[in-house]
């Protein structure tokens, strides 16, 4: 049996990292609060990405964290197949008013990637209780990142979440991602140029016939790959194709969600509501795991008057509303509420906008793209070594005191929608002098 000592960094094998590098040269968070991170030493490290995307209302707020600690007192844990407690009815309810309209059935996960398949699996149960068990056959979109479930990784389109794991992901097709359109570098907002690349959805329909469809699903904004901003129209063309030929519309707004964009989803910035909503991170501050999926009516009443089984939906988890989460949740949503942080995130926007494209002329930067409090700059990629320099930054902007996130040459910043005016400045000013 390995004997690892206490403080050995080899037993974690530690997820989408390089392992080998990192342990040679780890990078240690020990604690949190508000806009920073500190480190086992003691240095503070600016937040400019939200954790993951996830902690929305700012690190360790009071509310939440009293509020789990409360609950772990009091019942730590509870099932919730063919039982119930009043948290979980009552998270559902308080998370229904802050779905689009409409969209208030709710199933809770544990992670984004469970919310992905969960709603996946939903869309094909509908049309079989329908009538429709043809229609199987689901629609993501290249350079979309749906988690790391099979799933997920199928409608995905990210080509190393594709090439290893391979045999299973069959049934599936893909829109073309909607970035790089001439014209749209260095948009602020929705760029002007691409929403004709909806229409490619009539060409998947026309080749696959719509009776095979079941869903189309895309992430509103494109986190993961890059920050790739929906054109202006595009989704909107997306849902009327959807409509006419009965092919249900996924959002993946596992970073979308919850103030993101200055609204309480992409859904209601764009004004498209899609049939269902995949939801995790910000849904609890990411303080406790959780995801969820909101679903229309619609979906929830064809389920419980036509599938063909006692149990509607054949799915769920262990950990579906665990109590700790719901205390979480409830808080979070009550803590965006109460500090009014959506409406912050969006009088923020401008200033955002315009400190982040000042960086235009730093070196290496090729486009700046921003929506709400999302920032996406792209670097040149150094000959021969993609992905290297984004990499260099990544770290050195950490030692610089800043945490941000890096894929492939793009820096993406997400940061808490709690910034103030002069982290915004920081950001870009350790950005400008890191690059
Ligand atoms: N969907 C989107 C759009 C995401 O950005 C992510 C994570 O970043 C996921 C799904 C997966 O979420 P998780 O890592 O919680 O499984």
């Amino acid at each position: 049996m390995a004997d690892f000592g206490a403080n050995n960094l080899d037993a974690f094998w530690m997820p989408f990292t390089p392992n080998r590098r990192f342990k040679a040269h780890p990078r240690m968070l020990a604690s949190a609060k508000d806009m920073h991170y500190r480190t086992p030493e003691g240095r503070e490290i600016l937040d400019a990405t939200s954790g993951l995307w996830c902690v929305n209302a700012g690190h360790d707020q009071p509310r939440i964290r009293e509020a789990i600690q409360k609950q772990a007192a009091e019942m730590d844990y509870a099932p919730c197949f063919n039982m119930g407690h009043p948290l979980a009815f009552a998270f559902a309810s308080q998370l229904a008013q802050v779905t689009p309209e409409g969209l208030d059935r709710i199933f809770f996960t544990n992670s984004g990637s469970e919310s992905v398949d969960t709603a996946l699996k939903i869309a094909l149960a509908y049309h079989r209780a329908r009538g429709k068990g043809t229609k199987t056959r689901l629609i993501g979109r290249e350079r979309g990142y749906h988690g790391v479930g099979f799933g997920g990784i199928s409608v995905g389109g990210i080509p190393k979440n594709r090439m290893y794991f391979g045999s299973l992901l069959t049934g599936v097709d893909h829109l073309p991602h909607t970035h790089g359109v001439a014209g749209n570098l260095f948009s602020k907002g929705e760029p002007e140029h691409g929403a004709h690349l909806a229409d490619e959805l009539e060409r998947i329909v026309a080749l696959h016939d719509a009776s095979n469809i079941a869903a189309v699903i895309v992430e509103p904004v494109a986190g993961s790959t890059g920050v790739l901003i929906p054109p202006k129209g595009y989704l909107q063309r997306l849902r009327a194709i959807c409509d006419k030929h009965d092919i249900l519309l996924i959002f993946d707004e596992v970073i979308t969600g919850f103030g993101r964009l200055g609204t309480p989803f992409a859904a209601d910035r764009f004004g498209v509501t899609p049939d269902l909503i995949c939801m995790a991170k910000g849904l609890t501050n990411a303080a406790v795991p959780c995801g969820a999926v909101a679903a229309s009516g619609k979906i929830y009443d064809a389920m419980m008057e036509g599938a063909d089984a006692p149990i509607e939906l054949f799915h769920g988890y262990t950990y579906s509303a665990h109590p700790l989460a719901c205390a979480a949740g409830i808080a979070t949503l009550e803590t965006y509420k109460e500090d009014d942080l959506f409406a912050r995130a969006a009088g923020m926007e401008s200033y955002w906008q315009e400190a982040i494209h000042s960086l235009r002329d730093a070196r290496h930067v090729i486009d700046i793209r921003n929506l709400g409090l999302i920032g996406g700059i792209e670097l040149e990629a150094r000959p021969g070594a993609p992905t290297a320099r984004a990499l260099e930054v990544f770290e050195t902007a950490f030692d610089a005191g800043l945490l941000i996130r890096v894929t492939a040459d793009i820096i993406a910043l997400s940061p808490p929608l709690i910034i103030e005016k002069s982290h915004v400045d920081q950001v870009v000013e350790t950005l400008r002098g890191v690059l």
